[in-house]
């Protein structure tokens, strides 16, 4: 069966951070591919604030094409306001015949929130995930989560058995940046160089974006 990563965020502006993990979870999970999916208008992240979709993609577009099991993938451009993971999956989903197992990518501090995200059995009965370490979180408060979420712990994973997914933990020590460290480092000096991409850096010089530091 084809395995297949979906690594959603705002990526405003996608970092290094964000390629290492693609990186490590394509090998770890040893899927086919990792489809970036930026969110067009997410319900946690103030739309006020958020780049223009187009240039996300375009970013997103730059810092990916070194590699060919990475894509992006524009679907949350039709979808309505606010985009909701659980509609995307839908969307996404609705034309797989099973042939595909989807492992959805995420960072630790996201995947704490879980529980606030609409649907989320639903979406956690779709789809595996792979969770990524950050700084200033640990393995404890994972697993407090995974056990509420009815998980049990097996080697390198745990399961849902009635669901039949699982959950992997990517204990590295990835890049410690954030795009919101990029947009105010932008804003007060100059770009950090080395937490994005040169394409991107250069994106985002051409289109003066970030200058306002937000
Ligand atoms: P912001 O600072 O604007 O909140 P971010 O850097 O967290 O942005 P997002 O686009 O929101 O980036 O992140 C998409 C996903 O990537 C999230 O699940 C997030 O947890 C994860 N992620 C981002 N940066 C890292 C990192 N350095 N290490 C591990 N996971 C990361």
């Amino acid at each position: 069966m084809r395995a297949t990563g979906l690594f959603g965020g705002t990526f405003d502006p996608v970092h290094v951070g964000h390629i290492e993990l693609a990186r490590h979870a394509l090998e770890y999970c040893r899927l086919a591919e990792v489809v970036f999916i930026p969110a067009a208008s997410p319900p946690h992240k103030s739309r006020k604030h958020l780049t223009a979709f187009h240039h996300r993609v375009a970013m997103l577009t730059l810092a990916t094409e070194g590699e060919s099991r990475f894509s992006v993938c524009e679907v949350e451009k039709d979808l309505p306001p606010p985009t909701y993971t659980v509609d995307t999956l839908n969307h996404l989903l609705q034309k797989n015949t099973c042939a595909t197992e989807y492992y959805f990518i995420i960072g630790i501090d996201a995947f704490l929130d879980i529980h606030t995200w609409k649907e989320y059995e639903k979406v956690i009965g779709q789809v595996h995930f792979i969770v990524a370490a950050r700084p200033g979180y640990t393995v404890s408060d994972l697993q407090e989560c995974i056990a509420s979420l009815h998980y049990q712990k097996k080697v390198d994973h745990w399961y849902n058995a009635s669901s039949k997914r699982k959950i992997y933990y990517l204990e590295l020590e990835l890049a410690d940046v954030s795009s919101t460290d990029i947009r105010k480092t932008a804003g007060s000096s100059t770009l950090p160089k080395d937490a994005i991409a040169p394409a991107v850096f250069k994106y985002i010089k051409d289109h003066n974006l970030y200058s306002s530091g937000r």
